[in-house]
This record gives structure tokens, C-alpha cells and sequence, in this order.
């Protein structure tokens, strides 16, 4: 066996090597293999491997940038899907990552323990006000970061002599995640319709005033709320009114109903704060993270709670939490989150936030502000969502401006027929200012056509 991966070794080298070559040639082969095996999330596959349709081979990023095999260079507008933070190949992360890769890549969170773990949770639970939630639960993504507190809430239930209580309630246009509980919190029909009644027992809510009519009865089942604060991303950047998170808050402590902020998307100084809860003054019972946790360099994710929910669990095996995933606690994951938080200290992120804010605002309003094409401009921080129209959904404008966007030096992604721009925190007024540009360039383009 030995003996054989070692012959094919150097059939694998020159191939990495013409990887890492721009040559057309080796792009044209690069995106026939892709079309051959690879199967893209959120991807219809028969548009993709399409003969006309030649996806962007990327190679490399350095800052807000990224290259393509064919020697473009882009500024990267969505944050590579939401989670770059410091920028590609920040030093400092770099260092963090080939430092730990020099000493341990992975070991088992059960039964062991390791320094990058350690020192994450510390550094994590130091940037909650008051330090109230100081237990850290690791795991691999967005998704099961809600999937993890959705299990503790219903067991924390169980434990606390409630086992009745194991519905949850959530918003509509809600998103999640994608694991079979994360997806059954969701509120996006073409998300989620197909895999009703498959996971948790929810009830969406479509606005928070429907919290007032439900009695005594219909409450005493439900364990907890779960909701993106501030702002809802995958909905198409839809911000909640001002003062409604308080007033959830409000609620569920009256009612003695858990919170769980997902704040996968939001977390990590992305509206403007560390956390999008601290802008209304509430610390939820659950706090998902994910995306920005490692500044887009790893999958990681992480569930902080209150000390009132890790203590219903000490006791008997009965007690135990039953869940975890392989790659709980990763070092590697770790020692780059740890390095992306001391960053944010060292580099005064968020102090530094302010006049990028300011200038990405700006430039949405003078780019898109009176623009006859664009329905309405969602905002807040570094994100925004920039809704054109009206234009048949069949014509798929969104995708369509993106695409040409590129041309400009941008890329990103919509949702349906809104434009996301959510630049990485690292980049400058400059380069804000130059998105905000390309994706108004793009869509002069596809309405001239
Ligand atoms: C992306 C996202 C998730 C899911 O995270 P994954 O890492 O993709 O599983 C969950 N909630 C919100 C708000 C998200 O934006």
C-alpha cells in the first residue's frame, strides 16, 4: 500500500505544478475535470457544465483581492461568501495557521484537550459584555453551530424536569443553515419548503407582533427563538425595525424562553460592532458563530452559552450532551480564529471601521441612491443589499449584473434580484468605493443590452 502511494507521487507533482501555472491550457483542462466530478452548492449543474459557461478557476488572494488562473484580478465583494474578514493572506493569520501545521494539524476533543482551543474560548468569551457566556461548544460550520444549540436547548428543557418544551420558533425568511434541524428553523421556501416536517418542530413567525397573541398554552411548548439579529442575510439583507431585538429579549425573559442569536453572518465587527446584539444591549441564552470566526480561513464554528445552561448538564452519564463532530476543537481552526481575534486588537479593526462605513454608505447612495433601476438599497455596516428591478424573474438580472460586474474587477454573488456587496473589513475607502462602481458599471451594462 506504502509502496504504491509512493509511486504515484510523482504522477501528482507535475500536475500541482501546472496548478499553480496561469496557462490557459491548463485552466481549459481544469474546468473540464471540474465539469466531469464536482457538484457545486446552490448550483443548477446543467447551466454550470454547460459548453459556453467557464467558471473562474481562482488561484490566489492577497488582501481584498483575488486572482483567477487566467492572470484577472477581482476585488473580492461578498467576503468570499460572507467570511473573509482581514483579508487573503493576512501575515499574521498565515503565520498562526503554518505555525500549528508545524506542531499538530488535528486531535480528538474527546478524551483531550489542546493550547488553540483553550485560549479561543478565553479569547472568545472575553468579547461578550460581562463575559455571560462564558461555556464555548466547537464545531465545524454555521449549521451545526444552530444545530448544537438547538440540541442543548431541548435537553437543557428535559433537564430542568420541562420535557414538553421542545418547539422552537423562528422567522420567516430565516436562514439557518443547511443540516436537517438548522434548515427546519429556515423561512426561505426554496430553501426549505422541500424538507418540511423533517427536523425540528418550528413555527415561523412572519413579524414579531405574533408573539403577543400567543396564550399561556401554545408558549408552554416552546423551548426557544431563534433569529439573525439586526439584519437577515440570505433573505436578501432584510433589516429588522429598530428596537426589535430589545423588545424580543424583553419577551423571552417574561416568558422564560431561550434566545439563540445566529449570528454567523453578522458576527465579527460585519454591522459595525463586534456582535450585531450588542447594538440593541442583548446577550442571547445561545450565541452561533461561524463564517467570520477564522477570518474565511477555516471551517470552524462555535456555540457559546450561559453557566445556567452548562450546569443543568453536570451530573450522571443522563446528563451528558450527546454531540459532537470529529473535528470539534481543531487546532488548526483554533490557532487561526485566536490569530484573526488578535488581529481585530492589534490592528484596531473596529475602531478603524467608522469612515469605511461612512464611505461604502456613500458611495451606495450616490451610485444607486436615485438610480431608476433599483427598487431599494438595504444596509447596514459593511453589508448591503441593493434590490433592482422590476424585472422578470425569468430574465435573472441579478445573476446577469453580477456576471458582468466581473469585467469591472468585481465579484460577488446576488440573491435573486439583490446585489450583496459586504466588502472583507480590511479593505480601504478606495477599494469600497471601487465595488460599489463595478456592480453600478455591471448593471449599466445589462441595461443597455
Ligand atoms: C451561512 C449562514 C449559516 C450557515 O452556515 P454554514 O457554515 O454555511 O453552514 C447559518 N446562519 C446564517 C445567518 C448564515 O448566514
Amino acid at each position: 500500500m506504502l509502496r504504491q502511494q509512493r509511486m504515484r507521487l510523482p504522477l501528482i507533482k507535475p500536475l500541482r505544478q501546472r496548478h499553480l501555472d496561469s496557462e490557459p491550457r491548463e485552466t481549459a483542462e481544469l474546468r473540464q475535470l471540474d465539469k466531469a466530478h464536482l457538484w457545486h452548492p446552490f448550483t443548477q449543474m446543467r447551466d454550470w457544465c454547460a459548453p459556453d459557461h467557464d467558471p473562474l478557476v481562482i488561484v490566489a488572494g492577497e488582501g481584498p483581492w483575488l486572482h483567477d488562473s487566467e492572470g484577472h484580478r477581482y476585488l473580492d465583494g461578498n467576503s468570499s461568501i460572507w467570511t473573509n474578514i482581514h483579508g487573503h493572506r493576512h501575515p499574521r493569520l498565515d503565520a498562526a495557521l503554518a505555525e500549528q501545521a508545524s506542531r499538530l494539524a488535528h486531535c480528538s476533543a474527546l478524551g483531550f484537550t489542546n493550547g488553540p482551543a483553550i485560549l479561543l474560548a478565553e479569547k472568545l468569551v472575553s468579547w461578550i459584555p460581562e463575559r455571560r457566556l462564558p461555556r464555548v461548544f466547537f464545531s465545524d460550520n454555521g449549521s451545526t453551530a444552530v444545530e448544537c444549540a438547538c440540541k442543548m436547548a431541548i435537553q437543557y428543557r428535559q433537564l430542568q424536569g420541562e420535557p414538553g418544551r421542545t418547539s422552537f420558533l423562528s422567522f420567516e425568511g430565516g436562514y439557518h443553515g443547511d443540516t436537517a434541524g438548522a434548515a427546519s428553523l429556515g423561512g426561505i421556501g426554496t430553501f426549505h419548503d422541500r424538507f418540511r416536517g423533517t427536523g425540528f418542530e418550528v413555527r415561523v413567525l412572519s413579524e414579531i407582533g405574533q408573539l403577543d397573541t400567543m396564550g399561556r398554552e401554545a408558549i408552554s411548548g416552546i423551548t426557544a427563538v431563534v433569529i439573525e439579529p439586526l439584519i437577515q442575510g440570505a433573505a436578501g439583507m432584510r433589516r429588522w425595525p429598530p428596537g426589535m431585538l430589545r423588545q424580543l429579549g424583553d419577551w423571552c425573559r417574561e416568558h422564560d424562553v431561550l434566545l439563540i442569536f445566529d449570528e454567523v453572518m453578522t458576527g465579527f465587527g460585519r454591522t459595525g460592532t463586534r456582535f450585531a446584539g450588542e447594538q440593541e444591549g442583548v446577550v442571547p441564552d445561545f450565541l452561533c458563530l461561524a463564517k467570520g470566526l477564522t477570518g474565511g480561513y477555516m471551517p470552524l464554528a462555535a456555540t457559546l452559552t450561559t453557566e445556567r445552561v452548562f450546569e443543568a448538564f453536570l451530573g450522571g452519564p443522563d446528563r451528558t450532551f450527546y454531540y459532537g463532530h470529529s473535528y470539534c476543537g481543531n487546532p488548526l481552526g483554533c490557532s487561526v480564529a485566536l490569530a484573526n481575534l488578535e488581529v481585530f486588537e492589534e490592528e484596531l479593526t473596529l475602531e478603524s471601521l467608522g469612515p469605511k462605513i461612512e464611505r461604502f454608505h456613500e458611495s451606495l447612495d450616490a451610485y444607486f441612491g436615485s438610480h431608476d433601476s433599483v427598487l431599494e438599497v438595504r444596509r447596514i455596516g459593511l453589508i448591503a443589499g441593493i434590490e433592482i428591478g422590476p424585472f422578470p424573474a425569468e430574465a435573472r438580472m441579478g445573476a446577469r449584473v453580477c456576471l458582468a460586474a466581473r469585467r469591472h474587477g468585481l465579484l460577488t454573488r446576488p440573491i435573486l434580484d439583490t446585489l450583496v456587496l459586504m466588502p472583507p473589513l480590511c479593505s480601504t475607502g478606495d477599494q469600497i468605493e471601487s465595488m460599489v462602481a463595478a456592480l453600478a458599471a455591471g448593471l449599466e451594462d445589462c441595461r443597455l443590452r
